[in-house]
């Protein structure tokens, strides 16, 4: 499977943890991880890796540029400012172009790494080269230093292992072409920088390895502490909901429901109602129909409720086969027609049960927050205007302002 197509793709938390616990658990040499860990690790390393290698070509090509001047000044003087200028004008400009046509985000991993590779090389080869149009003056021992910038890339860049290899392998050979393009340099001379050079890489090699194997470790370790910290919230957010709702019937519990009373009586809000919801003749239903049935109906009774709401209002199980309703915003006469409505929809509807089309009816008690704005008034009132209603014959709306209206 390509990485690159992969990109941007988010596997399945659970298996990117067993993923990554078994990487960190088997910690063998190589530096690739499986296909979906390693889309996940390009994903989210791309906009620390694309600025990481634009602020090193910055500092990159200010650092070739001096070092390049006090070549030119001091060690091995240019004469031909044409030679100069391409050393310490092009090189860079190509440098910094690289980087800022590459080393962006939404580059694909692929092609922001190929693009750091060739910019490296750019100024391995342009040093190499350097050295070797200034016959004159520059000896074999010279063109030993493509060190400067090859480790610089090694170190710094922090290339892809197997792009660090092709860094070396390719510069070794131009540094080779070019000490051997050069029969004046003496023949007894010519051996000893390609060793050099060869042998300096070795530790900057291995180092590029280690960077990159820490790094990728680390990336683990935290991807892990992560992943831990999403299914912790995840499973807060459900333990939190269950904490707040019934079982029974998927309303919201009493808790939640003393909790809402609170914080809507606090807010001092302008206007609103409380609902006090009692099925009638419950004991005598269970007692014919059996409790399962009785369930049954406790939660067809909550979805038929439910829709006769807003999304704004709060329809909670109070207790037993007692419900209320918290109806933020509404008039005393826009309150009293929602209980009539909930009335006449509970009437209405029939729950099918062992061959036989059951229904119930509730009696409705209602107070208002203007009358009442503290929790236990409002509980208090539109529990006496249910009493009310039941007293008067129960499928019946009653509000603590008034007489039964039905
Ligand atoms: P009223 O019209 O005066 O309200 O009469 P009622 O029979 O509904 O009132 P009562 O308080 O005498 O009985 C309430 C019944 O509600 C008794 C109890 O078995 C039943 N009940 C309470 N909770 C549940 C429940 O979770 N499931 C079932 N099936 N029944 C319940
Ligand atoms: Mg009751
Ligand atoms: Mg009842």
């Amino acid at each position: 499977m390509s990485i690159d197509a992969t990109e941007g793709r988010r596997p399945r938390a659970t298996s990117l943890r067993y993923l990554a616990e078994a990487e960190l658990a088997h910690a063998g040499a190589g530096l690739a991880f499986p296909s979906d860990l390693e889309a996940r690790y390009r994903a989210d390393t791309n906009e620390d890796r694309a600025r990481q290698l634009r602020s090193v070509s910055l500092v990159g090509a200010l650092i070739y540029v001096c070092v390049c001047l006090l070549l030119n000044a001091f060690v091995i003087p240019n004469p031909l400012w044409r030679n100069v200028t391409i050393q310490n004008v092009v090189t860079p400009a190509l440098g910094l172009a690289i980087g800022w046509r590459y080393f962006r985000p939404g580059v694909a991993f692929a092609r922001r790494e190929a693009a750091a590779l060739a910019g490296s090389l750019i100024y391995t080869v342009s040093v190499i080269l350097a050295v070797y149009f200034n016959p004159p003056e520059a000896a074999a021992q010279n063109l030993m230093l493509v060190i400067l910038p090859l480790n610089f890339a090694l170190v710094f860049a922090r290339l892809p292992f197997a792009y660090a290899i092709a860094l070396v392998v390719m510069s070794l050979a131009f540094h080779t072409l070019a000490v051997l393009a050069r029969p004046d340099m003496p023949a007894a001379a010519r051996g000893f920088p390609i060793g050099f050079v060869a042998a300096v890489c070795i530790p900057s090699l291995y180092c590029a390895y280690g960077l990159e194997r820490a790094f990728r470790r680390d990336y683990l370790h935290r991807l892990l502490q992560r992943l831990q910290i999403e299914a912790l919230s995840a499973e807060n957010d459900v333990l939190a909901r269950l904490s707040a709702t019934d079982a029974l019937t998927g309303a919201a519990n009493r808790r939640r429901l003393d909790s809402e009373l609170k914080r809507f009586c606090a807010a001092g809000a302008p206007g609103g109602a409380f609902m006090l919801i009692d099925v009638d003749g419950f004991k005598a239903f269970n007692d014919r129909h059996g409790h399962l049935a009785g369930d049954v109906v406790l939660r067809e009774l909550a979805g038929c409720l439910t829709g006769q709401l807003r999304r704004c209002d709060l329809l909670a199980r109070f207790g037993g086969e007692e419900f209320a309703v918290l109806l933020p915003g509404v008039s005393g006469h826009e309150a009293l027609d929602a209980a009539e409505r909930l009335r006449l929809a509970v009437e209405a509807h029939r729950v099918a049960l062992n061959g036989d089309l059951l229904g119930v009816t509730v009696s409705i008690g209602i107070a208002d927050l203007a009358s009442c704005p503290e929790p236990t008034i409002l509980l208090g009132a539109s529990d006496a205007a249910l009493y009310s209603a039941k007293k008067a014959g129960r499928n019946r709306v009653c509000a603590a302002w008034r007489e039964p209206v039905s």
